[in-house]
């Protein structure tokens, strides 16, 4: 198959039947291919049997349903699954499968690096390279569950955009990728089943709203915009009080529950009481919850963990102001697939040129 060839993995229903009446077929070949794809993981045109045999050859020839190629896959000691995935050129994204009880989530990158320049994060270290299409974040959907369906029924409970990458940065592919995660002829998850999770770039969480109603994580870090420009560059463009408002829109809007606010503990930075109670205030009385994150070190980082004490203490300021608040228990570490570790192989070809034009906007 050429480089030319038509990826139909990871198009909507609505683009694989433009793809089709494009092709001069019926649109209703789009359900057959989906059902054949997601429903019986057949990726052979040869073997779509109830596709006319003249249509079989044409996909066979035009079509490609690649999966990502694995270069290495890790299992840690609490069966978190760590897939290092081949995304050409040299480079490498990761994929990581945390169960947990009956429920099993399946941790996507979205792009090869991220431009934000998180001060915090393995990923923003490396620098951005290019963004996934659609084939390429739901191969890794395919990808795992081919892997581990022999191991465990129905392995994949929830899908979140939290691996390596920004995701409303790539806002089509990410929207398509998540209709065909919510499809009922795709991987048929509700809404509620896939999380974004977002450093925070308001005008694309207006557009999500509109085009893709998933629950929606916000990684604020930090209560004041002093603090927040210098661990979440983005705010410089978009400050809190221009997220906030955006958030609380998307919880209107979309009918979902809540926000999860992520927060990563980062000892003696953002881990004070005074914090806790900053962010107590702008967040009780809101449709919020907070999600406090141990920090995971990786190679060169400034940061340290906080102490599980100092974790426990703030916590407590957030639930006596009446936000719900839940310490994430840190999962896959011992080898370097908790959050903010995945580091893949990543070329960067642009010097955080955001973190740049950002900081002329505010001295
Ligand atoms: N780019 C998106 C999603 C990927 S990161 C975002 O930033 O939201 C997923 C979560 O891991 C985010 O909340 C991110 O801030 C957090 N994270 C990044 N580096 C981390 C680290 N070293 N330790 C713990 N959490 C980290
Ligand atoms: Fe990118 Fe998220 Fe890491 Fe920030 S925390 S650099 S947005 S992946």
């Amino acid at each position: 198959m050429g480089a030319a060839a038509d990826k139909l993995l990871g198009l909507s229903r609505d683009a694989l039947e433009r793809h089709f009446v494009a092709m001069g077929e019926k649109p209703f070949r789009a359900r057959q291919l989906m059902k054949w794809v997601y429903g019986h993981a057949v990726l052979q045109p040869e073997a779509m049997t109830d596709l006319s045999v003249a249509l079989r050859e044409r996909l066979a020839g035009s079509a490609s349903f690649d999966l990502p190629t694995v270069r290495s896959r890790q299992e840690a000691v609490d069966g978190v699954v760590k897939w290092l995935l081949d995304a050409g050129r040299g480079q490498a994204i990761e994929t990581v499968f945390i169960p947990e009880g009956t429920r099993g989530t399946l941790c996507v990158s979205s792009q090869v690096g991220c431009a934000m320049d998180c001060s915090f994060c393995a990923t923003g270290a490396q620098g951005f390279n290019r963004n996934l299409d659609a084939a390429e974040i739901i191969g890794q959907v395919m990808l795992a569950r081919q892997e581990l369906v022999c191991e465990r029924e129905s392995p994949i409970t929830n899908v979140v955009f939290m691996g390596m990458g920004e995701p409303l940065a790539n806002f089509r592919p990410l929207v398509e990728a998540v209709s065909v995660l919510t499809d009922n002829l795709g991987f048929n998850l509700s809404r509620r089943r896939v999380t974004v999770s977002t450093s925070g770039l308001v005008p694309q969480i207006r557009r999500l709203a509109d085009e893709a109603r998933v629950a929606l994580a916000v990684s604020l870090h930090a209560p004041d915009d002093r603090l927040r420009d210098e661990l979440v560059p983005i705010n410089r463009r978009h400050p809190i009080d221009e997220l906030l408002p955006a958030c609380w829109d998307y919880v209107a809007k979309t009918n979902t529950r809540d926000i999860t606010f992520e927060y990563v503990m980062l000892d003696g930075v953002n881990d004070d009481l005074s914090h806790a109670r900053q962010l107590a205030s702008r967040l009780k009385r809101r449709p919020a919850k907070v999600n406090l994150i141990p920090f995971n070190p990786f190679p060169g980082t400034q940061y340290r963990r906080s102490s599980p004490a100092v974790v426990d203490e703030f916590r407590q300021v957030l639930l006596d102001a009446g936000v719900f608040t839940v310490t994430r228990k840190t999962r896959g570490d011992d080898i370097a697939a908790a959050c903010g570790q995945l580091a893949g192989q990543v070329h960067n070809r642009v010097r955080s040129p955001l973190s740049l034009k950002v900081q002329e906007t505010r001295p």
